[in-house]
């Protein structure tokens, strides 16, 4: 008599590159269990939605998704996870057809929740109290090949309380993955032929100060570029301006390996909203910071996250933004409209802005954004640089994907040989949005 077939699962990830490193763990525990991961866009038995509940239009997107899933296949289990089931498991609950819902910890334990798992009316909710969680769960790399570029997450959870921010709710406290792990997990992605290796967590200046011993995110670095040969590129993501010591940005700086790429949130141009949000710095210092790695690191990709229309945000706060923004020298912005958190400070402060007067200011800081992009790219205009090429191809134009150093995806014709290698491309042009470029011979 031969096996059964095993059964089929689909996964679907929204929200932020973590959550991407996550949903390729549960697939890589899944598929260990015994089953066999197919496109979610097809047919399939079961179905995974890993949500992100970061902003009201996440939610929806989220909602989106898992009727998309209902939709496909009635019969199929669906099991919402992800940082929406983490914070609102009710509001998921009231979506017919959703089978399972599973927290941000309990996610890392599916396999035994789905086998031991009877379909029912109502549906089963496995969320624990994520303030309790205290180690990032770490899975076995497998299966890697072929890719370019792999997200490493380190760090998860959050130990600041900005007033907007629904994430500590929906991640716990800040906690780190070991040193040993992280350097062990870099390796074995690099002998299975990545190229770039791209550093995430959700604090991840935070990194290390919850180990024993304990340590910091440049250790970490050192012992990275040091432990790990043959890593072409090493890719920061988002840190927070106080975490910059001394020490971090002489690593950063110093490390030819180390991208010349930073993503460092501001939110807001004003002092008072800033204080309003309970970030953790000020104009003053992001600004003065900002320019100090701008003059060390030459052609530096610099980009950051902003929050149009937080409550109380007045014309000439908003334009003390665009000010500032127009002064750094940022090469993209990433802008977010305000839109209230369950359970967040921000929703009860008062002066909640008109949803149209929130759109009004979004858009005109998309243009600047793409302004300064633009002007960035241009300056790159003529000279070589060394790009990984993607694996894919643009669909639009059929051309090769090389992304810079600094964050740029350049489009140029080769073969398909050169996917997933370092190849050096000189940029000719810049359209729009677009940055147009030649194999440098
Ligand atoms: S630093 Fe602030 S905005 Fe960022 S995840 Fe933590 S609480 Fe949220």
């Amino acid at each position: 008599m031969s096996a059964p077939a095993p059964v089929t699962v689909a996964l679907a990830t929204l929200g932020c590159k973590l959550n991407q490193v996550e949903t390729q763990e549960v697939q890589t525990l899944l598929e260990a269990g015994g089953y066999r991961a197919v496109p979610f866009d097809g047919p399939a038995q079961v179905y995974v939605i890993n949500t992100c509940t970061v902003t009201g239009k996440a939610d929806f997107s989220d909602r989106q998704m898992i009727r998309r899933a209902i939709a496909r296949n009635p019969r199929a289990l669906v099991v919402v996870t992800g940082c929406y089931a983490q914070t609102d498991p009710e509001a998921v609950a009231r979506i017919p057809g959703v089978d399972l819902i599973v927290g941000n910890q309990e996610k890392y334990r599916l396999v035994e929740l789905l086998d031991s798992f009877t379909k029912r009316r109502e549906p089963a909710v496995r969320v624990g109290d994520i303030s309790m969680a205290r180690e990032v769960p770490a899975v076995p790399v497998t299966n890697l090949s072929g890719r370019s570029r792999a997200f490493v997450k380190i760090q998860d959870g959050c130990q600041h309380r900005c007033a907007f921010c629904i994430v500590p709710y929906a991640r716990g406290p800040s906690r780190s993955q070991e040193p040993k792990r992280v350097v062990d997990q870099i390796h074995q992605l690099v002998e299975s032929g990545y190229r770039e290796v791209v550093l995430t967590g959700v604090d991840m200046g935070h990194y290390g100060w919850d180990l024993a011993p304990r340590t910091t995110l440049a250790a970490l670095l050192r012992l990275i570029l040091a432990e790990v040969a043959g890593l072409g590129r090493l890719r920061l993501s988002s840190i927070l301006p106080a975490y910059f010591t001394p020490e971090l940005t002489e690593v950063i700086t110093a490390s030819p390996t180390v991208a010349p790429h930073l993503h460092i949130p501001l939110q807001s141009g004003s002092d008072r909203i800033l204080r309003l949000m309970r970030r953790p710095y000020n104009t003053r210092i992001y600004r003065s910071l900002l320019e100090k790695l701008a003059e060390a690191i030459p052609d530096l990709g610099l980009g950051t996250d902003l929050i149009v229309g937080f409550p109380g945000e007045n014309a000439a706060e908003f334009q003390a933004t665009c000010d500032l923004i127009q002064a750094l020298p940022f090469s993209y912005l990433h802008v977010f409209s305000y839109s209230d958190r369950k359970g967040t400070e921000a929703t009860r402060l008062p002066g909640h802005l008109p949803p149209q007067l929130i759109a009004q200011r979004s858009k005109i800081l998309r243009q600047l954004g793409r302004t300064k992009s633009l002007a960035f790219r241009q300056r790159l205009v003529g000279r070589p640089g060394e790009v990984v090429v993607l694996e894919s191809r643009d669909r639009a134009t059929g051309f090769l994907v090389g992304l810079t150093g600094n964050y740029v995806e350049v489009l140029f014709d080769g073969p398909d040989s050169l996917m997933r290698e370092f190849v050096t491309v000189a940029v000719t042009g810049v359209d729009g949005g677009l940055t147009w470029g030649a194999l440098a011979t």
